[in-house]
């Protein structure tokens, strides 16, 4: 059993089970959240412990290749013990250190332009194996995290049992005891989901993959589109601000001649005109296999400069690790 993929409450139990002191659980907590997680580094814990409970255990995925950017980027890619392979990505802010994790091997959503959907949705990773990458980005970087994002390959809201428990195990202030502010979560736009998600965890941040600001038109590049309709979305998000009072992301992945005209423009403003809302336009990382071409840095600088005209917030994001593979699911894809 890995520790990783407990919670708090749950590895008590098993530990009172075991006739072993329930405190036990908030010391182990502790050591995994600082690193330690192997039973010989765990101090205060004595082998006794240990050989009462031969089947607990602190699992961290391999550390299996590491691309180092002169600009502070480290992306490793990770290998889970049935051999699956998913990608984490180390990035260096003002703010502090964030960490973009994988919440699935694979993606089946399907998306025109993304790397990691290409050969479909291997399986989900548990929550223990979304703590690993953090555990593995700060063993490999030597660092610690302040913010994470669930933004690497995989759908976290088609995995959102798993996703919560994660959610939640970041969040216990005896372990990482990461802020729920300082942890996002970007979805393709499954709209039940988005729902629960608003009721669950209204301080966690919400990132929206937009990318398109007529139905049809994104239909073509996210097949989702068909099942959960842009206007339904659209709705949706307007009912997750206004019962969250938080503002929502809108990721914009600027596609040369697919949604990066004036007239996408003018659709994109009219959409999200009086949204509590932020746009984030990304220069799209050309995927070889897929053939897109994407904007340039001039036209996302005029998408941002027009939605922030008419009040919308808008910001380029920059662009870290262009000297390695940092495009979603590039490496995993090369492996
Ligand atoms: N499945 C989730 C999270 C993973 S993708 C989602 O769709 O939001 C994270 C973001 O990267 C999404 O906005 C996704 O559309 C975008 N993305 C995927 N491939 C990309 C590429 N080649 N270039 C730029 N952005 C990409």
């Amino acid at each position: 059993m890995n520790i990783l993929d407990l919670e708090l409450k749950e590895l008590e139990k098993i530990i009172k089970e075991a006739g072993q002191p329930g405190f036990r659980a908030k010391q182990i907590f502790g050591w995994v959240a600082k690193g330690d997680t192997e039973t010989e580094s765990m101090r205060n814990v004595p082998k006794s412990f240990w050989e009462s409970l031969p089947e607990l255990r602190a699992e961290l995925p391999e550390i299996e290749q590491t691309q180092r950017s002169k600009d502070g980027t480290v992306k490793c890619l990770l290998r889970m013990k049935d051999g699956k392979a998913v990608e984490a990505v180390f990035m260096k802010y003002k703010y502090g250190n964030s960490v973009c994790i994988s919440s699935q091997a694979g993606c089946r959503m399907g998306c025109a332009f993304c790397a990691s959907g290409m050969n479909g949705l291997e399986r989900d990773l548990t929550a223990g194996e979304m703590y690993g990458e953090i555990l593995a980005m700060e063993k490999a970087t030597g660092e610690k995290i302040s913010h994470l994002v669930v933004m690497g390959t995989g759908e976290p809201f088609d995995n959102y049992e798993n996703l919560s428990k994660f959610i939640r195990i970041m969040n216990d202030p005896s372990g990482k005891n990461l802020g729920m502010r300082n942890i996002t979560v970007s979805t393709c736009g499954l709209i039940p989901v988005i729902d629960r998600f608003g009721d669950d965890f209204p301080q966690v941040n919400l990132a929206i993959s937009l990318h398109a600001a007529d139905s049809e038109e994104r239909s073509e590049i996210m097949p989702v589109n068909r099942a959960y309709p842009l206007a339904d979305l659209i709705e949706a998000c307007r009912r997750y601000t206004e019962k969250t009072g938080r503002r929502i992301t809108f990721e914009y992945t600027l596609i040369h001649g697919v949604n990066d005209d004036r007239g996408h423009l003018d659709k994109l403003v009219s959409l999200l005109h009086g949204m509590l809302c932020h746009v984030n336009l990304i220069p799209l990382n050309a995927v070889k296999e897929k053939g897109f071409v994407p904007g340039t840095r001039e036209r996302a600088e005029e998408f941002r400069d027009a939605l922030e005209k008419r009040g919308i917030p808008a910001t380029v994001r920059r662009e870290l690790g262009s000297d390695i593979d940092a495009a979603c699911g590039q490496l995993r894809l090369k492996n």
